[in-house]
């Protein structure tokens, strides 16, 4: 059996990190985590949690769903539409006795909800990794302040922009989808009834959606195809955020008007991206989890989801494995083809549906 006294460090303190050194604590492994931010990052807007995400974290710690299920909406209803506002597909969402429902909720609910779990003197802000290095037994973790944390194990959970993928897997492009994507919430209970998940179908070059996060707010998400420039190849963040008027005014006259009534503040824009699936995801004794191991599109909003069931595996094969060695190889072989999977399916999504 591995010992409980393991050091392990995790890069990231996101949904995916928060989430997987909270079990590993309840394991009783010797556990850091490494946020490079100066305080945590509860920054985002609203995340669709699908059942297996649920699932996910309820199997961890039953708090954190109790709480994510009295911060957000259960989804009670998936109503696609066309830009005219027409109903093409209206699909409720009913729920057994004692299942767990999807929700609809603000990332910073679902993150305050897993940081809670977590001892706060096992998190270390202001820890940007700068390099990795290895021994025969023991990995090595340098920060740009100097400071290095030496241990039994190091997981990467540091997002799609990875530095600890770049170290296992060298080379790796973020792959375009094609879309520029603003997202907002905004105090609006009128337009999107509680549980509700609106979708205008992709037509003329947009796409938008629009959820109830509870609270009396609304989020939305607008999306347009746009081709970048020169100049904006390789960056996250397109160099003018401001959302064309002629694209906007695709939408329905009501939708329109929740985007226009979102202060600026709680808009964000990026573009898409995701990568190509990875043929490894560990060196020894670094390994990947979350998006850095396999970022997708956000069409399926298996995001969150892949990075806890990657929690779940991990933490099952470093307590049920004779070795770290071990542990690593089993929980590769397990989850590969499944994110793989996620990552085809999400960007298959992403590129056909409803393109010209
Ligand atoms: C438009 C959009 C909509 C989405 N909608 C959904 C949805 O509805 N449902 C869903 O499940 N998912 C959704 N997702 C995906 C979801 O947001 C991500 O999959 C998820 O947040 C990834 O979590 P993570 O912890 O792996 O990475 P991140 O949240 O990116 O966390 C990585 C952390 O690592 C830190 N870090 C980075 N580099 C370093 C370093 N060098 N040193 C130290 N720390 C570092 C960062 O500061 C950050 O805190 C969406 C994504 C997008 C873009």
């Amino acid at each position: 059996m591995i010992s409980s006294q393991s050091k392990i460090g995790i890069i990231g303190a996101g949904t995916s990190g928060s989430y997987l050194a909270s079990l590993l604590i309840q394991q009783g492994f010797q556990v850091d985590l490494f946020e490079k931010a100066p305080y945590a990052r509860t920054d985002g807007c609203g995340i669709l949690i699908v059942q297996a995400g649920m699932q996910a974290l309820h199997q961890g710690n039953p708090h954190i769903t109790e709480k994510i299920i009295n911060s957000g909406d259960r989804v009670k209803l998936f109503e696609f539409r066309n830009l005219r506002g027409g109903v093409i597909n209206s699909e409720p969402v009913t729920y057994e006795a004692n299942e767990l429902p999807g929700m609809l909720v603000h990332r910073k609910a679902i993150l305050e909800a897993i940081l809670d779990e977590l001892p706060p003197d096992r998190i270390h802000f202001n820890a940007e990794l700068a390099s990795i290095a290895q021994t025969e037994n023991s990995a090595i973790a340098h920060f740009k302040d100097g400071s290095k944390w030496e241990g039994d194990l190091l997981i990467g959970a540091d997002g799609i922009v990875s530095k600890v993928r770049q170290y296992i897997v060298p080379g790796v492009e973020l792959f375009y989808l094609g879309d520029v994507v603003w997202r907002g919430v905004v105090a609006d209970n009128s337009f999107c009834p509680e549980g509700n998940f609106f979708v205008y179908v992709r037509g003329r070059g947009i796409y938008a959606n629009f959820f109830h996060i509870g609270g009396g707010r609304t989020h939305w998400g607008f999306f347009i195809e746009k081709e970048r420039t020169d100049a904006e190849v390789g960056k996250l963040h397109p160099a003018d955020i401001t959302i064309p008027p002629q694209e906007l005014a695709k939408l329905p006259d009501d939708a329109r008007k929740v985007i226009e009534s979102t202060p600026i503040e709680s808009i964000v824009c990026r573009f898409s991206y995701d990568i190509d699936p990875l043929p490894k995801i560990y060196d020894n004794r670094v390994i990947l989890i979350g998006d850095a191991a396999h970022a997708k599109s956000s069409t399926r909003a298996r995001g969150m989801t892949s990075g806890w069931e990657d929690g779940v595996c991990l933490a099952k094969h470093l307590a049920s494995s004779a070795s770290i060695a071990e542990a690593l190889a089993n929980f590769q072989t397990e989850r590969l083809p499944i994110v793989h999977e996620y990552q085809r399916t999400s960007r298959e999504m992403s590129l056909k549906i409803g393109r010209r």
